[in-house]
């Protein structure tokens, strides 16, 4: 924490101003003679209790804070997200709160994010809350549930449906305040070095693939793994892992995942849409005045509308360069696999729900959002995506 000090700024009429302002508008020298006593009397004080009492000088705050991510330093969306957050906030703040953006392993592990911040090692992290899920049961439901809330449904879950006061009585006893900090939206189901026709051809296979979706693999016949975004290149290509899904196209060629896996397979059933979290230290905020934390909470939500947007953009020209120019072959898992799938996903929710109490709150919260959601989505947008596909003539 740095301190230092802005000079106090007042604004006076000069005498020479105020003489000028006087004869271009023609006023009677009179005018001067009534108003210069007066603005002598503002501009002194009038005993020497007054001159010790004057603020003279306005003392400042900067604070300098890091924040750890999970991802590769600048990768495209996930990784220069939070930088541009730190800038945003440097500009709000007027330079009062200066935020260095480290990648996973340049401070901390990709996946030691949650603790670093929480002991204070960093003042804030980006990650994906289903990462604690050994520690916290039911962290998931702030990342993404298999079948669960496409990436807008969640960030309307978070803001108007209880989400966000639940993630908060989550974190607490840990010191740290979620709040969202990008949506992936709908994630690929990933990367594989052969296809995949039915639900045999996914056993045996070890996948990295974290949080709920994993368990579903696991019970499939499958071997979950999870990994730091960092390490999946590497291990893809060792031959450690067969198949491995990180997010979805604009990211996924970033890394380089084509270049060790020919198959590419959707939907992402088990990420739907991933809320990517921003943590903070709640004695780091504490620290902070009302105007930094609400500069802090506004760039949250910047950035989380901008990552989520960045990747609808962006997905669809990555997805045709991985196909078109990198041969990439992208398949459709077929519908009864996604059935199994989905039956598999259902039971794991509930099972989670009924071994923590603080899941079952969270599942119920959830689960009737959905089904309130699902509703009007079927009203709303699915029919009229399937209206758009209608032909035009
Ligand atoms: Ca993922």
């Amino acid at each position: 924490m740095k301190t230092s000090f802005l000079a106090h700024s007042r604004t006076l009429f000069t005498i020479s101003t105020l003489s000028t302002l006087c004869r271009r508008n023609g006023a009677a020298n009179w005018l001067l003679l009534v108003l210069l006593p007066i603005l002598a009397a503002c501009g002194e004080p009038a005993t020497p209790e007054d001159a010790a009492a004057a603020p003279v000088a306005e003392q400042v705050t900067t604070h300098e804070w890091k924040m750890i991510t999970s991802w590769p330093k600048n990768l495209p969306a996930l990784g220069t997200a939070p930088e541009e957050f730190a800038q945003r906030v440097a500009r709000m703040s007027n330079g009062r709160l200066q935020i260095r953006v480290y990648g996973a392993n340049e401070l901390v592990g990709g996946l030691e994010v949650f603790d670093a911040v929480s002991q204070g090692v960093a003042e804030m992290g980006h990650s994906g809350a289903y990462y604690w899920q050994g520690k916290i049961a039911a962290t998931p439901f702030f990342s993404s549930i298999p079948f669960g809330l496409t990436g807008s449904e969640q960030d309307a879950w978070l803001s108007f449906g209880g989400g966000n006061e639940l993630w908060r009585e989550l974190y607490e006893p840990f010191g740290l305040i979620p709040v969202r900090g990008g949506n992936t939206g709908t994630q690929m189901f990933g990367w594989f070095k052969r296809e995949i026709n039915s639900l045999e051809d996914l056993q045996g296979l070890k996948m990295r693939i974290p949080s709920l979706g994993g368990e579903v693999f696991r019970r499939i016949g499958g071997t979950p793994v999870t990994m730091q975004a960092s390490d999946v290149f590497n291990a893809l290509q060792t031959g450690l892992l067969d198949a491995a899904e990180f997010v979805s196209p604009y990211n996924d060629l970033a890394i380089g995942y084509h270049e060790v896996a020919d198959y590419y397979y959707y939907p992402g059933w088990h990420e739907p849409g991933s809320t990517v979290e921003a943590i903070i230290n709640q004695a780091a905020f504490d620290s902070l005045t009302p105007d930094l934390q609400e500069i802090l909470l506004a760039a949250t939500e910047a950035m989380n509308q901008s990552l989520h947007e960045e990747l609808i953009a962006r997905n669809n020209e990555a997805l045709r360069v991985l196909v078109e120019e990198h041969g990439v072959q992208l398949r459709r898992l077929p519908d009864e696999v996604l059935i199994e799938l989905k039956r598999i996903s259902e039971q794991v929710i509930e099972e989670l729900a009924a071994s923590d109490p603080a899941a079952a709150r969270i599942y119920e919260s959830w689960r009737e959002f959905r089904a309130d959601v699902m509703n009007y989505r079927e009203i709303a947008e699915e029919a009229f995506i399937e209206a758009r596909r209608l032909p035009a003539d």
